[in-house]
Formats: structure tokens, C-alpha cells, sequence
């Protein structure tokens, strides 16, 4: 095999291609970036398509059971506003979060929880998503704004005109099509759209990507005991830093839990080099944990298609060694199956664009202010050996620059692949940040076209006012 797993080249002949519909605003990808574009878009009474790879929309937060969309929120924090807490409250009302916290009646925790932040007047400032019934939440939620979706279906290819987006190819089980756009919102995570439209972009080594996770939920818990077991050997904050930079609160509770790996490893049940460490997020009277955020893989490029086979075959092996470790090592897990794995590897890092404006490590850190600015995100700061959380007001402004790529007109990208550095990247990744840019993308796609201007030109002006008043906090 040649260089990026590539062992020759053959010769597509040319061919019609079937136009499947046509629209005003397509966005690529589910996610909470892609959620958020859609649904803003179409509310500003422009005809949106929102496509998905999968058979369900949710990206990280269904398909690998990440439900923690605002666990950094503190007493103190300053959020976003706009369809972060429509989506938090919308889940409330169907019955698709889990407050974890409001549940606790004790009145010496219910101090330590107001004194650490986690409750203000006897609530908890978060809740968990239940990730399985925030599927149906995010249909009625897109259906109900008028958004067409499309579901099991791939874009594999940008449609140019020059340096022009008109749309995507797509492959489904319909065959291979194609849908014509006037903008498109590349909400794909890893940027796919871009890159083929030819935007420049750039992705750290792959010795150097974040971790891949295979997630996996228990049933069978005796939550009691386990909760029991936490209570005597809680988990800091302070201990996921990876040694590297902590900063608010390292001393608060985190739901880290590493005792079992450690004691499988020393049995040598485990081995040694094999990365295992939870987060086990939240639990259900139905003795459920829905989500252990345990087995984590380095060295992995999700943009090849031999390494997500790899992880996703490794992953599940190491699935089985954690669930054994825990029904083994902890007090309440003795008799817990497995409920079930991620539908999908949960990824981090892949390729992130050039932006016009390319968001920087200091910029997150040092409470950045921008002209441009399509909302705020809280000093949430959490990758490469850096654990920074929102306990005071601190909040960034999140430039509109960082959405437009380099190069290619008409085309917005959202969600973890904006513009950035390294390090901004482990803030700008958070679900936060992806639906501000995904919520600022989708009004100024719209705009774009009221005004018949590319994305780039769009008046930012307008786009603030429109943001303003569906209650996202710009400034
Ligand atoms: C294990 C794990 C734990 C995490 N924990 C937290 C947490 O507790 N809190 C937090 O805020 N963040 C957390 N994150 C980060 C956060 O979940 C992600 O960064 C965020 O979901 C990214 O949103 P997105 O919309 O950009 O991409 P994604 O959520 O990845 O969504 C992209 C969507 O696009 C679809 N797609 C991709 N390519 C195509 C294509 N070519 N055609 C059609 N569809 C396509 C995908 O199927 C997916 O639905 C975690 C991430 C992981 C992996």
C-alpha cells in the first residue's frame, strides 16, 4: 500500500447523477452544530435540508451516549443562551434529561453541592441528556421548525462552480444523487465538505489527535451500593489534568473513576498500556449508568477509514475488559451487563479549516472580544493535559470568522472544525461552542441569501441583530 492506505488509482467514467431536491440552505451533519444551523436557518424563512450519515441526528451526543451538554456549568457561568437552552429546556419538557443533582435531599450535601456551585436554592444548574429519548426530541424539534431531514444518507463530494459551492453528492441506499444548494453548512465534524470543496484546512499529527472513545451503558447496577462506593472514593476534577494544566475548581467532585482499571491492570487482567478511565456522567432508577466514557484510543485519524475500523474492533474488545473490571472491582456493578456500545466511535480531533480568522489558544483563555462576535462560550477549556471550567463569569466571544473557510464561496462550516489552534480547539469542540457556531452559521446563511450576497459578505450587523433577539448573548 502507498502513502494514506492508498494502493492505486482508477478511472470514474463520467455520469448522470440524479438531483434528489434542491434548496435554499443545506447542512451537513446532525450534530449539535448541524442541529443548531438547521433549525436557525429555516426559522429565518428560508427552505433548509438537514442530511445525516446515520439513521438518527444527535452526532456525538446519541450516537456514542454523551448526555453531559452542560456539566461545566457552574453557579457563576455565563452561558450562550439561543438554542443551547432551547434544546436543554425542550428535553426537560419531554422527559429526556436526568437531573442527577436536584435529586439529592440531604441537607449537608445539598451545602457542599451549593457551596462547590453545582446547585443554586436547592436546584442543580445542569441536567443530563437521556440520549436515547433525545432522539425523538431532535426530530420533533427540526419538524417542528420546518426543516427537511434526510436520513442515511452519505455527502461524499462538493458540487463547484469555480470557487463557487452549488451543492453535494450523495450516496445512499437511493443510489448516488445529488442535492443542489444556494449555502452550504458543513456541520460534518471532520470537515468533509470543505475538503473536498478544496478549503484549505489543517490536522494535527495523528500521534497528536485526541483520544477516540468507544462508549458502552450498564444495566444491572445497584446504583445504592455504587453511589456508596463514590461517596467514600469521589473523583476531582483535579484528576483528569493528565498532570498538565487545572484551573477552577480542581478540587470539586468528577464523576472520574479509574480504581477498577487500575486494580484489572495490576492483576494483569488488563494490559498495562491499554488507556482505561471513565466518566460515568449520570445513573437511573432503572439501574442504569447510560454512559461510561472509559475506553479511550490514541493514534487514531477518524478521516481513515482503516484506522475507524481498527478502533471500532478494538474498541469493543476493550468494552468487554472494562465491563469485567467493573463487575470485579466495583461495589455495585456485580452483576451489570452490558447495555449497550456507541453506535459509533465518539471522535475529538480531525481536520479543522483555515479560517479567515483562526481562533487562538489565548483568545479562549483571555476572555477574547470580537466585532464579529455570533455569541459567547464560557471559559470552558478541556483537551491535551488542559482542565479549565467556568466557575467564575468568565466567557470568549466566538468569532463569525472562524466559520467562513478560506478559498470557497458560499460555504459556512460549524461545530468542531472551525478555524483554530490547538489548544482553542479543546473549547471551541465543546457542545456549547459547536451550537454557537452552528446557530450563528445557520442565520447568516439565510442572510446571505436575503442580501444575494456570498456568506462572506454577509452585513454581521444584521446576523447580530437576528441572533439578539432568538435570546443568544452576543456581547
Ligand atoms: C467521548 C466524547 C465525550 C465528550 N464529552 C463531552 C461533554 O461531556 N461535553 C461537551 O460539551 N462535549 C463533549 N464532547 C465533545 C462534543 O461531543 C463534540 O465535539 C461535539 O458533539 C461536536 O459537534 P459537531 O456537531 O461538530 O459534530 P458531531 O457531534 O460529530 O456531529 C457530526 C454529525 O455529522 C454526521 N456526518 C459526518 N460526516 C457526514 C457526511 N459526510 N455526510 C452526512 N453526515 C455526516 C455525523 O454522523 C454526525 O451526526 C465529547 C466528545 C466525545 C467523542
Amino acid at each position: 500500500m502507498k502513502e494514506n492506505n492508498i494502493v492505486e488509482f482508477i478511472e470514474e467514467l463520467p455520469k448522470k447523477i440524479p438531483i434528489m431536491a434542491e434548496t435554499d440552505v443545506l447542512v451537513v451533519g446532525g450534530g449539535p452544530a448541524g442541529i443548531a444551523a438547521a433549525l436557525s436557518a429555516s426559522r429565518q424563512g428560508v427552505k433548509t435540508i438537514i442530511l445525516e450519515r446515520y439513521g438518527f441526528f444527535g452526532g456525538v451526543i446519541t450516537q456514542a451516549m454523551i448526555g453531559t451538554i452542560a456539566w461545566y456549568r457552574y453557579a457563576q457561568t455565563v452561558d450562550a443562551g439561543g438554542i443551547q437552552e432551547e434544546i436543554e429546556r425542550k428535553a426537560k419538557e419531554m422527559g429526556a434529561s436526568i437531573d442527577i443533582i436536584g435529586n439529592v435531599k440531604n441537607k449537608e450535601m445539598v451545602e457542599t453541592l451549593e457551596k462547590e456551585g453545582l446547585m443554586v436554592n436547592g436546584k442543580s444548574t445542569y441536567e443530563v441528556l437521556d440520549t436515547e429519548l433525545f432522539k425523538y426530541v431532535i426530530d420533533e424539534m427540526l419538524q417542528e421548525s420546518g426543516v427537511t431531514p434526510i436520513l442515511h444518507c452519505w455527502a461524499t463530494d462538493a458540487l463547484m462552480e469555480g470557487e463557487v459551492i452549488k451543492g453535494v453528492i450523495t450516496e445512499s441506499k437511493s443510489g448516488r444523487q445529488a442535492i443542489l444548494a444556494k449555502r452550504v453548512i458543513d456541520a460534518t465534524g471532520d470537515a468533509d465538505i470543505a475538503f473536498h470543496a478544496g478549503a484549505p484546512f489543517r490536522k494535527n499529527p495523528k500521534n497528536e489527535l485526541m483520544e477516540v472513545t468507544t462508549n458502552f451503558g450498564c444495566s444491572g447496577v445497584k446504583i445504592g451500593k455504587f453511589l456508596m462506593y463514590i461517596y467514600l472514593n469521589p473523583g476531582k476534577i483535579g484528576d483528569w489534568g493528565m498532570g498538565g494544566e487545572t484551573e477552577g475548581s480542581s478540587e470539586s467532585f468528577s464523576s472520574y473513576l479509574v480504581e477498577p482499571f487500575k486494580k484489572a491492570k495490576e492483576a494483569g487482567e488488563i494490559p498495562k498500556d491499554v488507556l482505561l478511565e471513565s466518566y460515568w456522567g449520570c445513573y437511573t432508577d432503572a439501574g442504569e449508568i447510560p454512559s461510561l466514557n472509559a475506553v479511550h484510543m490514541t493514534n487514531i485519524d477518524c478521516t481513515d477509514v482503516w484506522d475507524l475500523t481498527r478502533a471500532e474492533i478494538e474498541g469493543r474488545k476493550r468494552v468487554v475488559w472494562a465491563l469485567e473490571a467493573l463487575r470485579k472491582y466495583t461495589p455495585g456493578f456485580e452483576k451489570a451487563r452490558l447495555r449497550n456500545i456507541g453506535t459509533s466511535l465518539g471522535t475529538r480531533e480531525s481536520r479543522k479549516i483555515i479560517g479567515e480568522y483562526n481562533i487562538t489558544e489565548h483568545d479562549v483563555k483571555n476572555q477574547a472580544r470580537f466585532d464579529d462576535s455570533i455569541g459567547i462560550c464560557p471559559e470552558f477549556v478541556d483537551g491535551y493535559g488542559v482542565a479549565i471550567l467556568p466557575i467564575t463569569g468568565r466567557y470568549f466571544q466566538v468569532p463569525y470568522k472562524i466559520t467562513v473557510p478560506l478559498k470557497v464561496e458560499n460555504l459556512l462550516v460549524a461545530g468542531r472544525c472551525v478555524a483554530g489552534d490547538k489548544i482553542s480547539h479543546a473549547a471551541t469542540r465543546q457542545m456549547c461552542c459547536c451550537i454557537v457556531t452552528g446557530q450563528g452559521a445557520g442565520v447568516a446563511a439565510a442572510q446571505s441569501i436575503k442580501e444575494d450576497v456570498y456568506c462572506r459578505e454577509v452585513n454581521i450587523s444584521k446576523v447580530q441583530e437576528i441572533l439578539k433577539e432568538k435570546g443568544v448573548r452576543i456581547d
